[in-house]
């Protein structure tokens, strides 16, 4: 059966972070990449799926895109830019080499705006981050995602970003093993081919 549009998409959580699985939103990044977010519901039902967003919150922003139509693909077309940002910000890190400059603005550009709906909400005695106004405006959901993004380049998370090594993957992760050794973003899809081509690759026979 082939995908349509409206066939709701089941997302991978792979990533061990927020927003590194949010760069996982694109199939095949290095052979022929497949779009997963296609419009702003494949957006929700990401949020949803990443836990970000309930049934409820879900809806009530599908009914405000479905009233607020351009507005709702300008968001779709900056969720996908900042997607790019993010990852070409996190491979460089992931790869050893230092990030754009412009990818840096970029990304900058977008925290600040975002932290303009931060807040704090008391929790017990603690405090936890809030998001004022999230529930009527249709980018709330790419707020949580860059500040998951600020999270892992201010912290120790940086140090254990990798790219998953299957040839056209791409994926990100955050490698959390015990001794720092996971290669791929999901040993049951990547880690499996690349063991199947390498069992191939050993059993072929030299050319007479
Ligand atoms: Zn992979």
């Amino acid at each position: 059966m082939t995908e349509t549009d409206t066939q709701p998409l089941i997302f991978e959580f792979t990533g061990n972070r927020l927003c590194l699985d949010f760069t996982n939103t694109i199939h095949d990044r290095a052979g022929t990449p497949r779009e997963l977010l296609r419009s702003y519901s494949d957006l929700l039902a990401w949020g949803k799926q990443a836990h970000l967003l309930t049934e409820a919150e879900a809806q009530r922003l599908g009914q405000k895109a479905n009233r607020h139509k351009t507005e709702a693909e300008a968001v779709l077309r900056e969720a996908i830019a900042l997607r790019e940002t993010i990852y070409h910000i996190c491979e460089a890190i992931a790869t050893g080499t230092a990030p754009t400059e412009s990818d840096l603005n970029a990304f900058n550009d977008m925290l600040a705006h975002v932290m303009t709906h931060a807040c704090l909400q008391p929790q017990g005695n603690d405090f936890i981050w809030e998001w004022r106004h999230k529930e009527h405006t249709l980018d709330s959901i790419l707020w949580p995602v860059v500040r998951s993004a600020a999270d892992v380049l201010t912290s120790e998370d940086r140090e254990n970003v990798r790219v998953c090594a299957a040839d056209d993957c791409n994926w990100l992760f955050l490698d959390t093993s015990k001794n720092h050794s996971r290669r791929w973003c999901d040993m049951k899809s990547c880690g499996n081919r690349a063991k199947v081509r390498k069992h191939y690759s050993h059993k072929k026979q030299p050319a007479t």
